[in-house]
């Protein structure tokens, strides 16, 4: 089976409640690698490249306020199927439909400040890892990782 690459991404409400390092445990006890990972703090034209999809909804400007508000933690996780799997272990965009076990279902009852961010699809997964760690892979001019 053909690796996969998707981007998760402890979101500013995950970062302040300090839930970084339980949900780090979470992927790394399922069995899923870490193969990249930084903080940062997006600023307004970051999010609205990232959120790009969402322009024009009516929740789109508290979205961006929300994830400008402080750092997030951006992990690219490698595994077969990572984007599907790790799709499901954050759980589903509505707080009524998150099942039990999933990290928003365990973390929140909030729709927008839902404590993680996961590619939805092998193009979302490239286009945001890119937009994320950019060419970090390189930058120390060899192969760090
Ligand atoms: P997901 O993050 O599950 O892929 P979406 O791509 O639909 O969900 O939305 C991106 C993010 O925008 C959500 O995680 C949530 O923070 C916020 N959001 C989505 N829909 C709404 C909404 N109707 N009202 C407020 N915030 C929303
Ligand atoms: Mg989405």
């Amino acid at each position: 089976m053909i690796s996969e690459r998707t981007l998760l991404m402890v979101k500013p409400d995950g970062v302040r409640r300090s839930l970084v390092g339980l949900i780090i445990t979470r992927i790394e006890q399922k069995g899923l690698e870490i193969s990249n990972m930084r903080m940062f703090r997006m600023d307004d034209a970051f999010a609205r490249i990232f959120y790009a999809e969402h322009n024009g909804r009516d929740y789109f400007a508290a979205l961006l306020s929300f994830m400008t508000s402080g750092p997030v933690v951006a992990l690219e996780v490698e595994s077969p199927n990572a984007i599907a799997l790790v799709r499901t272990a954050i759980g589903a965009t509505r707080p009524e439909e998150r099942l039990p076990g999933t990290i928003r279902a365990d973390f929140s009852i909030q729709l927008t400040e839902n404590v993680v961010h996961a590619s939805a699809s092998p193009t979302d997964a490239e286009r945001e890892l890119a937009l994320v760690f950019g060419d970090s892979r390189t930058t120390l001019g060899t192969v760090h990782n």
